[in-house]
């Protein structure tokens, strides 16, 4: 067997995928390898049951600023672009509506305010009154006791849109389609890295935990939660930390929402407003949520606090990483969303608590239609600058200009696995003197440049 490759990639996730198949399809790069620890691909955070299977192009996603969403969108648009490309329609990619919504009369006039801006950015949105709501997405505007709800609903979004897709699914297409057409590139299950370290021949030596070995000239370390703990087995990242939030899900009958429906987000809060999300794998069932739990795990496992890893407690126990998290928590409106999120993991009382949450979106919503989605949800990284004294709340790079990059990637980071893949692909050829055919990839993915 011949172990040495110009590139690996650590992670078999949608963003180690993702860029497996950029490399694979768009460079002269031959012997690329794809490691992964899981007997599968994507089955972390990627997995169709890990994340909201939403292409959040910011249109929708009140916590982006017109900026984000303008960003967001180029990579979001790559993403849909690559699905319809491959004929994924219906099996990975589906088409639906999809709502912002504002409630009472400071959210209405959030809304009206920002469908003004976003309308520039997002061709065809459209803002929709409480009437016109009613007629599109009913059980948002009927009220507990049958009537109306009292308060103004309006909303601002698209009446079908490719918005909705089955990460996991996706990232299995990308590696077919790697495969296809490099039949140098090789994938790695049941390998889990161990220790990375510098080899004599300039590149680095990966080994894994029952001691395989495998040589790279370049090294993309997309592990999800895991690759800033690999980074910092390596030497690097040593002024970051993480703070891992577990988003759950609760179920509810497909029946109630006809599309995608989210809510204004409380600025104060560093997570996504709930929303509702028709599952894309299972049918017949909506997700609400994700809920957001702070725990001390990388992955989430069945046993909500079994498997703390020692990983973590290593890049953590860090008294800057602790002043950042108690900085936050001085927050009141922080506090109480950080407490009631941990009530939502109870059985009996944390639905019983969640219903008034979930309420927002379905007034009418009886706790008899409200299951706790068991299996369901992830991790999300979230990256400590213990330098900034801050908590970082988009995706983090570590560039080191030696032949190794490490990619965090909490939301959107599924949405922007392209994106991602374009940056280090941009960066991998520049690295070893390879070339990359962006001009294709582009023709190819519709970005008008
Ligand atoms: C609740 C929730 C909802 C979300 N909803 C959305 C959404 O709707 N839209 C969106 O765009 N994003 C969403 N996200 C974020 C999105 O899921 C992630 O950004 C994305 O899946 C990250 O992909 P990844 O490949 O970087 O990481 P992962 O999917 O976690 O993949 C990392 C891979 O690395 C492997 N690995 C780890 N360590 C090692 C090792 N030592 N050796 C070998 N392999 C290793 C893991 O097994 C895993 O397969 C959500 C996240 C959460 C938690």
């Amino acid at each position: 067997m011949n172990n040495d490759f110009d590139v690996v990639i650590i992670g078999g996730g949608v963003s180690g995928c993702a860029a497996f198949y950029t490399l694979s399809e768009y460079t002269n790069i031959k012997r690329i390898a794809l490691l992964e620890k899981c007997d599968r691909l994507a089955s972390i955070s990627s997995s169709s049951k890990g994340n909201s299977q939403t292409i959040h192009d910011g249109s929708i996603e009140t916590n982006y600023t017109a900026a984000k969403a303008s960003k967001v969108k180029i990579a979001a648009d790559k993403v849909m672009h690559y699905a319809l490309s491959k004929g994924l329609q219906n099996k990975v990619i589906f088409k639906m509506q999809k709502l912002a919504i504002g409630i009472g009369d400071t959210e209405c006039d959030f809304m009206i305010k920002r469908h003004e801006e976003f309308k520039h950015i997002f061709d065809g949105l459209s803002f929709f009154t409480k009437d016109e709501i009613k007629k599109i997405e009913p059980k948002v505007i009927e009220g507990l006791n049958g009537g109306d709800r009292i308060e103004n609903v309006v909303a601002s979004g698209y009446l079908e849109s490719w918005c909705a897709i089955n990460f996991e699914k996706l990232s299995q297409n990308f590696a077919e389609e790697a495969l296809k057409t490099n039949n140098e590139s090789e994938i790695f299950l049941n390998f889990r890295v161990k220790r990375i370290r510098e080899n004599q021949s300039g590149g680095y030596t990966i080994t894994s935990k029952d001691n395989r070995e495998i040589n790279a000239k370049f090294v993309l370390v997309n592990a999800g939660s895991y690759s800033l703990p690999l980074a910092q087995h390596v030497g690097y990242g040593k002024d970051l930390a993480c703070l891992p939030v577990a988003g759950s899900f609760y179920f509810v009958p497909g029946t109630l929402l006809r599309g995608k429906v989210y809510t204004v987000q409380n600025p104060k809060l560093p997570f996504a407003a709930l929303h509702g999300d028709p599952d894309v794998a299972i049918s017949g069932v909506t997700r609400l949520g994700p809920t957001a739990l702070a725990m001390p795990k990388l992955e989430r496992s069945k046993y909500l606090f079994g498997n703390i890893n020692s990983e973590l407690l290593k890049i953590d126990l860090k008294v800057d990483a602790l002043n950042v998290v108690l900085n936050l928590l001085k927050d009141n409106d922080i506090r109480n969303y950080v407490f009631r999120n941990m009530l939502f993991e109870l059985p009996y009382f944390g639905k019983k608590l969640f219903i008034n949450d979930a309420r927002k979106i379905i007034p009418s919503l009886k706790i008899k239609d409200l299951t706790y989605a068991k299996g369901f949800g992830e991790v999300r990284p979230q990256v400590i600058d213990m330098s900034a004294k801050k908590l970082e709340l988009g995706e983090k790079k570590i560039l080191t200009n030696r032949g190794i990059t490490f990619n965090m990637t909490p939301s959107p980071g599924a949405t922007s696995c392209l994106g991602n893949a374009e940056v280090d692909t941009l960066e991998i050829v520049k690295y070893l003197n390879k070339t990359f055919d962006i001009e294709r990839f582009y023709k190819d993915l519709n970005v008008v440049v």
